[in-house]
């Protein structure tokens, strides 16, 4: 099974170009939805953040305190480089059984992650793709969607690799800047894909 990941910066479209995908008929794993629901289910990682961040990480109701966990690691690059070395193997896991029950009959598949060239991801896929837009698209695109700050955004963003890096790494862009197709663009490489499967 051909496994691409797709991943770009905040507010860059990433989610909106796999629906695109999605309507092709193609499976889509979202890392970063697993990632949050795999916090209050996988046993292993449970435990380990418990050991890592104290048993308040979560209720006496197995919910996760997140207040706890951003206070933590929010400004702390160790504390934020631990949480990820729990997180991202366990994703990798749930991963890894997502991909076992896919249809044999997908041509291929997609694993769209935020931090795909950061976790190391990518190097588990058969090609990356990069989804592109100007800064001042992404920022605007975030601050209406989850009404935030200019700061805010730029905040998180300052918590990626750049384009630039990421562009060393990808080996397909997709430019969603509302001047190019985006459709048009996701059937170029829908096309490629299933050319390179067969
Ligand atoms: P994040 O990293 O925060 O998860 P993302 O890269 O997955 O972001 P999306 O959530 O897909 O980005 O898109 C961000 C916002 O921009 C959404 O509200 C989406 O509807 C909007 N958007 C994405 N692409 C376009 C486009 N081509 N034209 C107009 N709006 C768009």
């Amino acid at each position: 099974m051909l496994k691409i990941g797709i991943t770009g910066g905040i507010g860059s479209g990433k989610t909106t170009v796999c629906r695109v995908f999605e309507v092709l008929g193609i499976p889509v794993f979202y890392a970063d939805t697993v990632a949050k629901q795999i916090m209050v289910q996988d046993q292993i990682l449970i435990s380990g953040i418990k050991d890592t961040f104290g048993e308040e990480s979560y209720s006496s109701e197995g919910l996760l305190n997140n207040k706890h966990i951003a206070g933590i690691v929010f400004n702390d690059t160790l504390a934020l480089e631990k949480l990820n070395a729990l997180v991202h193997p366990a994703v990798f896991r749930a991963f890894d059984q997502w991909v076992a029950q896919v249809p044999a009959s997908s041509p291929y598949i997609l694993k769209e992650a935020a931090l795909l060239f950061e976790s190391g991801s990518y190097q588990m896929c058969d090609y990356s793709i990069l989804v592109t837009a100007p800064l001042a698209v992404r920022k605007e695109r975030v601050m209406l969607r989850d009404q935030v700050t200019e700061e805010q955004v730029q905040a998180r963003i300052d918590k990626q690799f750049t384009d630039e890096k990421k562009l060393e790494l990808a080996d397909f862009t997709l430019e969603n800047n509302e001047s190019t197709s985006i459709i048009m663009q996701v059937l170029d490489l829908h096309l490629q894909f299933i050319n390179r499967k067969n």
